[in-house]
């Protein structure tokens, strides 16, 4: 038992800032308050005490091409079955897999991430690799995986619901490329298969102008448009939307994640998240592909911050920002797989202890903080 005394807590799902102790022992919080002392007593000096973060889309895989094909178009980099990405993956052998995503996993832990939702390559294979990879790690992945049968025209659906119903006896949830990939038809059995299994069901939508544009001149409807409609439980990327799509995806149950540094290196256009926050979303910020960005979440947070202002010339509200990192998944867990918590009393202890530079508790994190400026990281039993 121990207690994190003299900090400031950012608490509940809306991080208000409140000057609390708090107490944990075996892993849970299990009392807050002004007075509250019990155990050894760890003194943080003003320090601002935030959830742990959840990065919310990674490809972890790809560790082991970082920086390779720079310069390159999206779907140059990472459409399947030809993208550089997957001829890497492809060509790569388990043992150096491993180990460059228990690097990766590392770093994510270091730089305060306890939760990240991986869209992992490579069928069944590929899922339990990085279930391997991740033993002995404090980190919880939630693993999304996909199948080569989804591909194509005219794929065939039965070959298509075995991979599925398979691949979800070790994954956590499904998460295909894009329609640019997929028939509706294998969009629609994988939601299904996915709602039946009380598993997560996600894809990426709307990355490129291109992609939109592709979608609908084939089929009328937007990629956002199609995600919504199929039933998606996580959307990914929103980049381009079209006419009503922020609308549609703000009225429905879908998730939205959004990766704004990934976008800026592919170029493929910014996030609108101001219009997604006046919506009332309560959209996940990821880091997406090792390849093209470190996981680190703290430069995702600072790219946004500094992004939104020169996108909206407008600034982004900090509080809801740093949401987006680490509280916004708890009011929307699907089938609660990511079983991520706001720093409450009775709640398993994830959170993360940064050095205080400013009397803004928000951007002391977004716009200062670096990993060497974490003093703790409490995730459930253990202290890093
Ligand atoms: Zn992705």
């Amino acid at each position: 038992m121990f207690t994190i005394s003299n900090g400031i807590i950012l608490k509940g799902q809306d991080l208000v800032p409140a000057k609390e102790n708090i107490v944990v022992d075996d892993g849970r919080i299990i009392e807050m308050g002004k007075d509250v002392l019990e155990g050894k007593t760890i003194d943080v000096d003003g320090a601002v005490v935030c959830p742990s973060f959840i990065n919310g889309h990674i490809h972890i895989g790809d560790s082991i091409i970082k920086d390779e094909g720079y310069g390159l178009s999206l779907s140059e980099m990472v459409k399947p079955p030809n993208g550089v990405k997957h001829k890497a993956l492809a060509n790569a052998d388990d043992d150096e897999l491993i180990s460059a995503m228990s690097d990766s996993m590392w770093d994510m832990v270091y730089s305060g991430t306890t939760h990240f939702i991986d869209y992992r390559e490579g069928g069944i294979k590929g899922v339990r690799l990085l279930r391997k990879a991740s033993e002995g790690i404090p980190i919880k992945p939630i693993i999304l995986g996909r199948d080569d049968s989804f591909y194509g025209e005219d794929p065939d659906l039965k070959q298509v619901r075995t991979a599925v119903r398979r691949l979800l006896k070790v994954a956590d949830g499904i998460a295909p490329s894009g329609f640019g990939e997929i028939t509706e038809d294998v969009a629609r059995l994988i939601v299904e298969e996915c709602s039946k299994h009380n598993k997560i069901s996600s894809i990426h939508v709307a990355e490129s102008e291109s992609n939109q544009t592709e979608s609908i001149e084939k089929s009328g409807r937007s990629e956002i448009e199609k995600g919504v409609l199929n039933g998606f439980d996580q959307l990914v990327h929103l980049t381009n939307p079209k006419n009503n799509d922020l609308e549609l995806v703000s009225n429905s149950g879908s998730n939205a994640v959004v990766c704004p540094r990934a976008n800026a290196t592919l170029n493929v256009g910014v996030c609108r998240l101001n219009d997604m926050l006046n919506l009332g979303m309560k959209p996940l910020l990821g880091t997406d592909n090792v390849m093209l960005n470190s996981p680190n979440m703290l430069r995702e947070l600072e790219f946004t911050l500094k992004l939104m202002s020169v996108y909206y010339k407008d600034y982004i509200v900090p509080s809801k920002l740093l949401q987006m990192a680490t509280t916004n998944i708890c009011s929307h867990d699907v089938n609660n797989i990511v079983q991520k918590t706001a720093i409450n009393e009775g709640n398993c202890a994830e959170f993360v202890i940064f050095k205080s530079f400013s009397k803004n508790p928000y951007l002391n994190i977004c716009n200062r903080s670096e990993t060497k400026n974490i003093l703790y990281i409490i995730n459930k039993k253990c202290i890093v």
